[in-house]
């Protein structure tokens, strides 16, 4: 595999900050007097921190992965690309980017449309669903230079044949982390497949879930990197170590939930029975816990990780062996509920939290319980480390919020999968242009090949389930149900 670290440079820099501030001159691009001009109309008076590490590669042709927050200027560093590439006076579709919804879709366009003033008659088109096809069959039989478009409805285009990309020599992916998230892989890869294969492909993402490393190794060709996060330098994990008598092992666990109320906790045990128990107990109060044991069917086993990484489960109870392999991109908390039975294995657990970071300023929770007889283990860890244990008493442990803690998700299953065709976008379709939910409380969509998985917000899971059950997706009725958390 060709992992875009192995292949692209590095540019690191300082993170960016929360509104563009002017950097570096645009003058140093190159970029057309028009197109300077147009930039310092807008009133871009200095690149962003992402356009000034960014821009100079993009430009020079290559491909590229730019990682930086939202609000950093990253529309603007792929548009500025995408116009640098054009030909005005060839009526073909020669760049298409790729968003993971129509509001972000509308954004980047109005945006693209802005930086494509200096040129005179640059077509920009949207294509997203929720939208009626016919004027946008018109307009592609008019002609436009940049589409801006949702993986679904592009896919849409792309088999009636109305949209053509013969002429494409940019492809942007924008919000990459978002698609992933929503389970746009195969499509993108799809579209990916049908654009001609000597072009620059561009892809933006807020964070780096693992993910974007295999769709470098698909259709990217020696991406540089651009991470402005620092993410070099490991996230900080911050450990703290509790003295448990075993008898109050379990019950500690719900006191450290209940306290530092992390959305998403990985708690291993070393027993399989362990697990077992520290479920019930925690069931018993409330909370959403799933257990991932060696004795699940790979469907029972896909189905608690689609619920963990969605969101709709808040503890995820695991031996190491079961954990194995985990792929998780934002993990607030690992508790060692029992002490790893080697410091490779509690490096190699709390290293899980060490993965989050939306900004990469957060840092993960890697909270330890141990009792008298663990002492031996932790003095080795602290001694492999090269730290002091951050002690704390249990009885520090109150809880804070109202209630055990609960997921901000829920997720419904709808009977049918690849093996029915379904893709993400029907079941977001279904649920936001046909039932009247918005795009902002659905979550992770998950198809699997007998099952689609949708997470939506707490609050609207009964209704959406009410409302599926009576609509259709893909022009069927469908059978869902909302698991447990
Ligand atoms: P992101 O995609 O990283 O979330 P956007 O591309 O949406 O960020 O940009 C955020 C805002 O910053 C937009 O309003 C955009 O017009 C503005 N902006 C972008 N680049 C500059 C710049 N160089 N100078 C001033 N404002 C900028
Ligand atoms: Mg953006």
């Amino acid at each position: 595999m060709n992992a875009p670290t192995d292949t692209g440079s590095t540019a690191t820099s300082p993170a960016a900050t929360a509104a563009p501030a002017a950097g570096p001159s645009f003058d140093s691009l190159p970029l057309s007097p028009a197109m300077l001009a147009n930039l310092a109309r807008l009133g871009y008076h200095g690149m962003t921190p992402i356009q000034a590490a960014s821009l100079p590669l993009a430009l020079a042709g290559h491909d590229l992965i730019a990682q930086a927050k939202t609000g950093s200027g990253k529309t603007a560093a792929f548009a500025l690309a995408l116009l640098t590439n054009l030909n005005p006076r060839r009526f073909a579709v020669q760049s298409l980017v790729i968003c993971p919804t129509r509001e972000l879709a509308e954004q980047v366009t109005l945006e693209v449309r802005r930086l494509a003033r200096a040129e005179d008659h640059i077509k920009v088109l949207t294509l997203c669903g929720g939208s009626t096809m016919r004027p946008q069959l018109a307009s592609l039989e008019h002609g436009a230079h940049i589409v801006v478009g949702t993986p679904g409805r592009l896919m849409d285009h792309l088999e009636r044949g109305s949209l053509q990309l013969d002429a494409l020599n940019t492809l942007v992916l924008d919000e990459a982390d978002r698609m992933l998230d929503m389970g746009f892989f195969d499509d993108i890869a799809t579209i990916a497949k049908q654009c001609p294969k000597p072009r620059q492909t561009l892809l933006f993402s807020a964070t780096y879930p693992e993910g974007i490393a295999k769709i470098a190794a698909t259709f990217m060709r020696e991406p540089k990197e651009v991470k402005l996060l620092g993410q070099h330098a490991p996230a900080r994990i911050r450990q703290r170590f509790y003295e448990v008598r075993d008898d109050e092992r379990l019950h500690a666990v719900s006191l450290l939930l209940n306290h530092h109320r992390p959305v998403s906790t990985l708690a291993f045990c070393n027993t399989k029975q362990q697990c077992r128990d520290l479920v019930q107990v925690l069931r018993a109060q409330g909370f959403a816990a799933l257990e991932l044991h060696g004795d699940l069917d790979q469907r029972d086993r896909d189905q608690v990780m689609v619920q963990f990484a969605n969101r709709s489960c808040s503890v995820l109870v695991a031996t190491d062996i079961a954990a194995r392999g985990l792929d998780i991109a934002q993990l607030e908390a690992v508790i060692n509920v029992d002490i790893a039975i080697d410091v490779a294995t509690h490096t190699h657990r709390i290293g899980r939290t060490g993965r989050l970071g939306q900004d990469g300023e957060e840092a993960g929770w890697a909270f330890s319980l141990a009792s008298m007889d663990e002492m031996g283990r932790v003095g080795q860890i602290e001694h492999a480390g090269g730290f002091a244990s951050e002690w704390h008493p249990l009885a520090e442990l109150t809880p804070q919020g109202s209630g055990p803690l609960q997921p901000p998700m829920r997720t419904l299953q709808i009977v049918g999968g690849r093996k029915e065709k379904i893709r993400p976008g029907d079941v977001l379709g279904a649920l936001t242009k046909d039932l009247g939910f918005a795009g902002t409380q659905i979550g992770k969509i998950n198809v699997n090949e007998f099952s689609t998985y949708v997470a939506v917000e707490a609050g609207i899971a009964n209704e959406a389930l009410r409302r599926l059950s009576s609509g259709k997706v893909k022009g069927r009725s469908v059978k869902v149900r909302l698991l447990e958390g």
